[in-house]
């Protein structure tokens, strides 16, 4: 295979967010469909590890997927598709829930900080959120990825992949590859708006926060000048000692960021925070800037996503060829590693 080749997806527990556009697809449109054999993937099986509703997930999976063709993702330069469309991804899963251990589970700071939340909210927790790992190294290994990128937030869960590869081939022979973590420059981890020490997170609660990539710009530019800021009023940048600036500050570079793409334009007009910190002497200015950038930054996604709503067989037609291309890539790697282990 001459070409790298990349898997990342995102999961369908709610509206998607500034922060995985940021951390996220921003980077597969730019970057990786460009240079790589790139699979990206609506990961709806994720989304039944917590309370669901049916009729909802099939709502937000499809959306999901539109808003990845909205903000730039090109069918003809990468593949995208619905997990539960390609049946190796849970099949492979069993196997990697045969190759963990339940304490390397247990370990996983998701798993925790998950479990603690349903638990206060009275609710239980369902096996397959212990067991997410096991299938997100699944949807990784089944291509022979060698590159992921995603957001720091889930370097836990890759790392974990690679043992489990490694273990795996070093136990039964080599089937898998052993793939990377690849991280964005900026804004690998949006913060909340108004929780500057809690991520951006699609699957929260709804709250002014959050900045939803369908939000209304009216609705943006109200969060953005609503986020909590720090006591001091000097604009410096500093994650620890002043969270909510710091996280106003990587925002907007992200924002003013062309990014280093194959798609022609280069990354040198972006500032880093530590920069743009002195360009500002009051937090008014820097989060009307934001908001500003922001705004800009979503409008055209949202009219392309208008736009792809009203062409509901193309998106059907672009899933449908999507799951073929992984079905076909993924099977014969999976049918190995089931004869491998002897089945
Ligand atoms: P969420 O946690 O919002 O449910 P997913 O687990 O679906 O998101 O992740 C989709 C991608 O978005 C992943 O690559 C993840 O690392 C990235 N991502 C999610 N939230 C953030 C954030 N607040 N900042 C940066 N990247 C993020």
């Amino acid at each position: 295979r001459s070409r790298r080749r990349i898997f990342s997806g995102v999961k369908p527990t709610g509206h998607l967010t500034l922060g995985n556009y940021l951390g996220a697809v921003r980077r597969w449109v730019q970057e990786d469909q460009h240079g790589a054999d790139a699979l990206f993937s609506v990961v709806d099986l994720h989304a039944l590890t917590v309370e669901h509703d049916p009729a909802r997930l099939r709502r937000l999976s499809r959306q999901a997927a539109t808003l990845m063709l909205a903000s730039g993702l090109d069918p003809d330069r990468c593949t995208l598709f619905v997990q539960s469309h390609v049946d190796e991804h849970a099949r492979l899963s069993y196997l990697m829930e045969c190759t963990a251990t339940d304490g390397e589970m247990r370990r996983m700071i998701q798993y925790k900080e998950k479990t603690a939340r349903e638990r206060a909210g009275g609710g239980s927790v369902r096996l397959s959120l212990l067991t997410y790992p096991a299938l997100m190294a699944a949807d990784i290994l089944a291509y022979g990825t060698d590159e992921v990128p995603v957001g720091d937030d889930q370097a836990q869960h890759v790392e974990l992949a690679r043992v489990l590869a490694q273990r795996f081939n070093q136990r039964y022979g080599a089937v898998f590859t052993v793939p990377r973590m690849t991280r964005p420059p900026v804004a690998a981890r949006v913060m909340d708006l108004q929780d500057p020490t809690s991520k951006m997170g699609k699957s929260h609660a709804e709250t002014a926060g959050i900045v939803y990539l369908l939000d209304e710009e009216d609705t943006v530019r109200r969060k953005v000048m609503r986020a909590v800021t720090d006591s001091g009023s000097e604009v410096v940048y500093d994650r620890e000692a002043q969270p909510g600036v710091a996280n106003l500050l990587e925002i907007l570079a992200a924002c003013m960021d062309g990014l280093d793409g194959a798609d022609g334009t280069d990354g040198t007009d972006g500032k880093a925070p530590e920069e743009l910190a002195g360009e500002y002497s009051s937090y008014g200015a820097l989060k009307k800037d934001t908001a500003e950038a922001v705004v800009e930054l979503l409008r055209p996604i949202r009219a392309r996503h208008a736009e792809l709503c009203a062409d509901p067989s193309y998106v059907d037609g672009v899933l449908r060829a999507g799951a073929e291309r992984a079905r076909g890539l993924a099977r014969p790697r999976v049918d190995a590693a089931y004869e491998a282990v002897g089945l």
